[in-house]
């Protein structure tokens, strides 16, 4: 079995919201929303690959902090690479900058009671829950 490709996503969380994007690409996901990031590249951890995609993204410089849930199976894009893939949640630290949508339609700071309320990607979905919680305690 070939390794696993972990996509990463960020949590940022500030003053009890946490950072979705609205995706433009590719058409089929234009318009639904996650949490920024991608893929890790050859080489890179995920929390390095998550400060690489936050600046690329969204122009901002995070700080990588632990893993929110577990990770999710990407069925669709594991076939379309030919191994297996997952979606990874990290929290992530606003360290420098404020986002802006780059490479997104927009990006929107969301409290935990309109969570639910977004057209989020399938994968992003189980995540919300202990997101919730987290944001709760913060
Ligand atoms: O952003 P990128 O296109 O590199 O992401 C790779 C794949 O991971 C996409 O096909 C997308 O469906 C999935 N993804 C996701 N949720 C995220 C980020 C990426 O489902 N938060």
């Amino acid at each position: 079995m070939r390794q696993t490709l972990i996509v990463v996503g960020a949590a940022i969380v500030r003053d009890g919201h946490v950072l979705a994007a609205q995706r433009a690409e590719p058409r089929a996901l234009r318009g639904r929303w996650e949490f920024p990031g991608g893929k890790t590249e050859p080489g890179e951890t995920p929390a390095q690959a998550l400060v690489r995609e936050c600046r690329e993204e969204l122009g901002v410089t995070v700080r990588a902090l632990g893993q929110v849930g577990d990770d999710v199976p990407l069925p669709e894009l594991a076939q379309r690479i030919s191994r297996p893939a997952v979606l990874r949640l990290l929290r992530a630290e606003l360290v420098s900058g404020g986002p802006r949508a780059l490479e997104h339609l927009a990006v929107r700071w969301v409290a935990t009671d309109e969570l639910r309320e977004l057209d989020w990607l399938p994968a992003d979905i189980p995540f919300l829950g202990p997101l919730g919680s987290l944001l709760e305690a913060h």
